[in-house]
């Protein structure tokens, strides 16, 4: 009787130890919290979202809502259990962080073809393995990868938002709205003048930043650059990302504020608020000192600071197919964001296509490589066919998806086209 071995119960591997599982193969799944813990994790459940509650964009209008809907056509617990506890957060869909994980968690444990083993991994296993350990995979795994694949991963760093007790915040001076009233209003917005603005950017360029560990090289990633860092960019970087005020007129006024920043419910309860975008390596007392400028969170308590972490990836476009398998090792999957797919909806979504590919690989079935026209498989075209030397981490977007037969200039018409067209193929494809 064939078994396969997934390594690391992140948003991954518990979605690829599902999909095995559900396709009737028995699973082992090593899972090494929490005897063991990586610098972001802090509770031992599985799935756990290190940074923020929002798994982004749920509508079909954007391409990772169109990965969603992909993923629950293929029986994906992350999304399914995300649905289940989702909390209000505009058109994005946001979760209950603890009771997503412990939903998760109790889905893939209670699971007849699962067996759970708690268990730090530092080889490559032989058999049908599916290692999905994530961007803070364990020193000794890691150093197994780069000696299996024979090539250097790389590192850079990824920086989590501090979050905010509600209660702590003055009501007074913020105001309930989400951008262009779109949604149900689910963001606290915290207001800025003109003067304020800039005393608050001449603040955080100024403050005092943690210091950077000497052996991973300082290297940003755009989408989730720290706060001081885009300040530091220029005067107007901040105004046209995370405090751009369109749309976000003072329900008071009617008045455009200068700055707003926005923060977004964190936990069920709505008593727990994170601030969007500002990811940040500030120490933490000093962020507590710039942060409390900003209009609103005078008197703030933090319940958790931002933090900067290793995000560790593989160079996949010279090391994996398509169907997550390794160059080298037919019975060898890797998945999650190690493999330079970016995002916690990516992640699963790997660890969904690797899963199911090892299910068939066990039952003696072909593996399956998903259209480019979907979501789903455009991610996996993406990582194993992009120029290798400049490889970065992609998250999910239509530009990956092959061009449509004719230009519709109407970006809505457009993005309703290719997602119709995502969703046509993916019917299409048995897998
Ligand atoms: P993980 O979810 O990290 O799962 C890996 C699992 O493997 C963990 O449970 C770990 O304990 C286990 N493990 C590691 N080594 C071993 C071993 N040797 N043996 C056994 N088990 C092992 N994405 C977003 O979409 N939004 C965000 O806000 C966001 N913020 C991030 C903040 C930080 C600090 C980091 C590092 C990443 C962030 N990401 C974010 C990126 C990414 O989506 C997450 O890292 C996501 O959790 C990746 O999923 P994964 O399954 O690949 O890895």
């Amino acid at each position: 009787t064939e078994f396969v071995n997934v390594i690391g119960a992140g948003l991954a591997g518990s979605e690829a130890a599902w999909q095995i599982a559900e396709a009737g193969v028995s699973v082992r799944l090593y899972e090494m919290r929490p005897e063991k813990s990586t610098e972001a994790h802090h509770t031992s459940d599985f799935a756990e979202l290190v940074c923020s509650n929002s798994l982004r964009g749920n509508s079909l209008a954007n391409a990772v809502g169109v990965l969603k809907e992909e993923m629950r056509r293929l029986n994906s617990v992350i999304i399914t259990s995300a649905d289940e506890t989702a909390v209000p957060a505009g058109g994005a869909l946001a979760v209950d962080r603890d009771s997503f994980s412990a939903t998760v968690t109790k889905k893939v444990k209670e699971h007849p073809n699962v067996t759970v083993i708690s268990e730090e991994i530092t080889e490559i296993p032989s058999g049908i393995t599916v290692i999905a350990t994530g961007p803070l995979t364990s020193s000794k795994l890691a150093d197994a990868i780069k000696a299996y694949n024979g090539s250097d991963g790389f590192y850079f760093y990824d920086a989590a938002a501090p979050i905010i007790d509600k209660s702590t915040i003055d009501m007074d001076k913020v105001y309930l709205k989400s951008r262009y009233d779109k949604g149900e209003a689910a963001y606290l917005n915290c207001p800025m003048t003109k003067d304020e603005f800039h005393a608050f950017r001449e603040a955080l360029i100024t403050a005092e930043v943690a210091p950077l560990k000497t052996f991973e090289k300082e290297k940003y990633f755009e989408g989730c650059m720290p706060i001081e860092v885009m300040a530091a960019r220029g005067e107007k970087t901040m105004l046209f990302g995370p405090m751009k005020p369109v749309g976000l007129e003072d329900p008071k006024t009617g008045k455009r504020p200068y700055a707003v920043i926005q923060l977004r419910q964190d936990n069920a309860a709505a008593s727990l608020y994170n601030i969007v975008g500002f990811q940040t390596h500030l120490k933490w007392g000093e962020q507590k000192r710039v942060f409390q400028m900003i209009p609103g969170l005078e008197n703030a308590e933090f319940v958790r600071y931002g933090v900067m972490h290793r995000n560790s990836f593989m160079n996949s476009p010279e090391l994996l197919r398509p169907t997550y398998q390794s160059v080298k090792r037919d019975d060898l999957f890797f998945a999650g964001q190690m493999t330079g797919v970016e995002g916690y909806v990516e992640s699963a979504a790997s660890g969904l296509l690797a899963g199911k590919n090892a299910a068939r690989l066990a039952l003696g079935q072909a593996v399956q490589t998903m259209p480019k026209e979907t979501v789903i498989g455009s991610m996996a075209y993406y990582i194993t066919h992009a120029e290798g030397k400049h490889f970065q981490p992609m998250n999910a977007n239509f530009g990956l998806l092959p061009e449509l037969p004719e230009r519709i200039r109407d970006k809505k018409v457009r993005y309703q086209t290719l997602a119709e067209r995502a969703l046509t193929h993916l019917a299409q494809t048995e897998i």
